[in-house]
């Protein structure tokens, strides 16, 4: 066995840290240890400027004009740009628009409309509910036949057969961290002709991803986790260029038309990716956005992912060695093994148990019906920072701090 790692040591990996300068980029609230960044990123420091500059001098000042004159009407691109470099895309592969949830509906109604004669929806049980919801609800309104199948993980490849139309999985999932070898599921379905749409929510910003190297179709992600780009912020959607002129969106606003402000009554998709817009896009939303992707670009994807799977070893290590007495298990891949960027533990009171934590400036969240889950955002956590929350959780496990009544009240949102 290793030792443990000591205060010393700790101290060391942060002063060897270099990300350690973008902690000062975000505002943090002092006492509080943020476990949380992969549920709602924190607050980059130069977002409320930019939000201002929008309201204020484009919308205060420019008025209508700023459709043109400070590029609202292609902000969606401008992003969705952006946001292409961070998950190894072409520019025009990627844009901005609506909610993950939204664009889960646009793609998988796109792809069963393309896969003629196939029926087939192939998920794992487990994965995130609103993946499955949109996919039960996709086919229902598509009303043709298709049928959503759950396999597990370990077996998934071999349930993809010449009937599946599309495999919808998780990259990073949300409870455990596993991981998806991308490129090895997307050949997979590629050998049997199906179709693959990639959930990049709990990836990107976090871990590195090609999605071109892999031939991926699909994919979709969250604009408010790891890319801090605030509560409710727009999310993206990628479609592979070779895929764009065959698909086309069940949502045909205007926004994805060919010729928008010529006003015609037919609708006629957009040639690129811009036919999978739908309405105006959310220009405060959409500044608040960019500005956390451009702080996640000043960054180096490679020293995050190595940061967040050091962090990760450290969490583990330190809650196997002061916790173990205590009824805490690890959820999802052991230390050093591919994962992504928060840690799950299972304890039966892990619901009181995170609501003693967040009362003592350790933020994480609950996940029914026994984790504890706790994100490790390689910007602006210090190695010290994990060190010290698990301090904590030994505190309020060894004394049963947790036993408090207050802890047992389940809110609206854990
Ligand atoms: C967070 C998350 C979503 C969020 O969807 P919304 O439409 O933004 O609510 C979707 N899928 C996964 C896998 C997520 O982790």
């Amino acid at each position: 066995m290793t030792p443990l790692p000591t205060a010393a040591d700790v101290a060391a990996l942060d002063a060897a840290d270099p990300l350690r300068h973008f902690r000062e980029r975000f505002t943090l609230p002092e006492g509080v240890i943020y476990l949380d960044g992969n549920s709602l990123g924190a607050l980059p420091r130069q977002t409320p400027d930019r939000v201002a500059g929008v309201l204020h001098g484009e919308w205060g000042d420019g008025l209508i004009r700023s459709w043109n004159s400070a590029g609202w009407i292609s902000a969606p691109q401008r992003v969705g740009a952006k946001i292409a470099r961070l998950v190894g895309a072409a520019p025009h592969e990627v844009i901005v628009a609506d909610s993950t949830s939204v664009n889960l509906h646009k793609l998988i109604v796109a792809a069963l409309s393309a896969q003629r004669g196939r029926h087939v929806v192939l998920s794992e049980p487990g994965n995130f509910p609103t993946d499955l919801y949109m996919a039960e609800t996709a086919i229902g309104s598509l009303g043709a036949g298709h049928r959503l199948a759950l396999a597990p993980r370990d077996v998934l490849v071999a349930h993809i057969t010449r009937d599946t139309a599309l495999v919808m999985l998780t990259h990073v999932h949300y409870k455990t961290a596993d991981m998806y070898d991308m490129a090895a599921i997307t050949a997979a379905a590629h050998a049997q002709g199906a179709l693959v749409l990639w959930d990049l929510s709990h990836s990107v910003g976090a871990v590195p991803l090609q999605l071109s190297a892999c031939q991926a179709d699909l994919a979709v992600g969250c604009g408010y986790k790891f890319l801090n780009g605030g509560p409710g912020a727009p999310a993206f959607l990628y479609v592979a260029a070779r895929h764009q002129a065959a698909l086309q969106s069940p949502l045909g606003g205007w926004m994805g038309h060919a010729r928008p402000f010529e006003f015609v009554d037919g609708y006629e998709p957009a040639p690129g990716i811009a036919r999978f817009l739908c309405g105006t896009p959310p220009i405060l939303a959409v500044a608040a956005l960019e500005s956390g992707v451009d702080l996640h670009l000043e960054a180096d994807m490679g020293q995050i992912a190595a940061k967040s799977r050091a962090l990760a070893t450290l969490f583990i290590e330190l809650v196997e060695a002061h916790c173990h007495a205590y009824d805490v298990t690890l959820v999802g891949p052991p230390p050093g093994a591919p994962r992504g960027s928060h840690v799950s533990f299972r304890h039966p009171a892990g619901y009181a148990i995170m609501q003693a934590l967040i009362d003592r400036g350790v933020i994480g969240d609950f996940r029914a019906p026994d984790i504890m889950r706790f994100g490790l955002t390689p910007l602006y956590l210090r190695f010290a920072d994990v060190a010290r929350a698990v301090e904590i959780l030994a505190d309020v496990l060894r004394t049963e701090a947790w036993r408090a009544p207050a802890y047992q009240v389940r809110r609206a949102v854990t």
